[in-house]
């Protein structure tokens, strides 16, 4: 472990710092609370060995700062402590720590503590892991591995927000044609292929910034960013034409291939519209593009204007 020595006492310093050596652990030392607090921000130890008196931010103070400043790891933090007084291992313990060991300092006794911290930021570890690897399935579509609704909702909301807001972006909805039909003809094990050959394409096709969902049973949803209109169009175009060249037979379609068809919506300057309008405008291109013949892409604009 990395392990962070905190005393602003040169000899209690020096013999922390043996100790913990001894035990087979890489040691970064500090010479009072506000040193600390800074290498403990550079360095991330694992674990701290704190005196609990120095100048500036004392002991218990680095234990609450430690603990404000955490998310997904643990700090394991034992306390050095003059006297071993019940009240100071009490402050102590209430401020976040997790042991102490009074000083002078028995190295048996920090290293055995050592051993258990070892453990429990181990185990801290491991659910940080499992706790991010929750969060992205929580967000992915098993079968073609895209983003979710759950995913787009949190984006969008996000670009709505904060720093982004301002920028334009397009939403193109997405629909396969005569779907149903292919599952027919096909068969269900055929039709989830030709979603997963769909969704790969669509995202090939884009650029890194933009975002493919999959927004329900053969339904896309792509947000492009810093796009206007007429540039969407072009991209949905390319888009289209890349699904159509994937060249899936499909009998029971005019075009002998599965396609696509697509609608889309503008946040710009003269339209600052909210996520819900912006969706149903998106939609409503989409029903434009099936009316007039699938396998084509349709602007919400051309509808405003009509
Ligand atoms: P349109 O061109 O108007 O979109 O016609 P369509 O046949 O595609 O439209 P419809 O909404 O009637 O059919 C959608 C079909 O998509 C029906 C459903 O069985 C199929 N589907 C939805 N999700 C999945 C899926 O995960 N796997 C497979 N294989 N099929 C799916
Ligand atoms: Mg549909
Ligand atoms: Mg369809």
């Amino acid at each position: 472990m990395k392990i962070l020595i905190a005393d602003d006492d040169q000899i209690s310093r020096m013999i922390t710092k043996a100790a913990v050596e001894q035990s087979g652990h890489e040691c970064i030392v500090a010479v009072d609370g506000d040193s600390a607090w800074q290498l403990y921000k550079e360095h991330s130890p694992e674990a701290v060995v704190t005196d609990l008196m120095m100048p500036g931010l004392n002991g218990l103070d680095l234990c609450r700062a430690i603990r404000a400043a955490e998310k997904d790891r643990y700090t394991y933090v034992i306390l050095v402590t003059s006297h071993g007084s019940r009240k100071d291992v009490l402050a102590g313990m209430e401020a976040g720590a997790d042991d102490y060991v009074t000083k002078p300092l028995d190295p048996f006794s920090l290293h055995i503590r050592l051993l258990a911290a070892q453990r429990i930021t181990s185990l801290h570890a491991d659910l940080a892991r499992y706790r991010s690897a929750l969060s992205e399935q929580a967000r992915t579509d098993p079968l073609t591995k895209l983003h979710n609704r759950l995913k787009l909702a949190e984006d969008l909301g996000a670009l709505h927000s904060g720093g982004v807001t301002g920028h334009n972006y397009c939403l193109a909805m997405v629909d396969v044609d005569n779907f149903k039909s292919y599952n027919d003809i096909y068969g269900h094990q055929a039709g989830d292929a030709a979603l997963v050959a769909i969704a790969s394409t669509l995202a090939s096709e884009v650029r890194k910034s933009d975002a493919v969902y999959r927004f329900g049973g053969e339904e896309f949803l792509l947000v492009l960013r810093d796009q206007e209109a007429p540039g969407a169009r072009m991209v949905m175009e390319r888009v289209r034409s890349a699904v159509q060249s994937l060249r899936i037979e499909h009998s029971g379609d005019p075009d002998g291939v599965l396609t696509i068809s697509a609608g889309i919506s503008a946040f710009t300057d003269g339209h600052r519209a909210g996520t819900e309008q912006l969706l149903r405008e998106a939609d409503l291109a989409l029903y434009a593009s099936k009316a007039s013949g699938r396998n084509r892409v349709s602007l919400a604009d051309a509808l405003h204007s009509e």
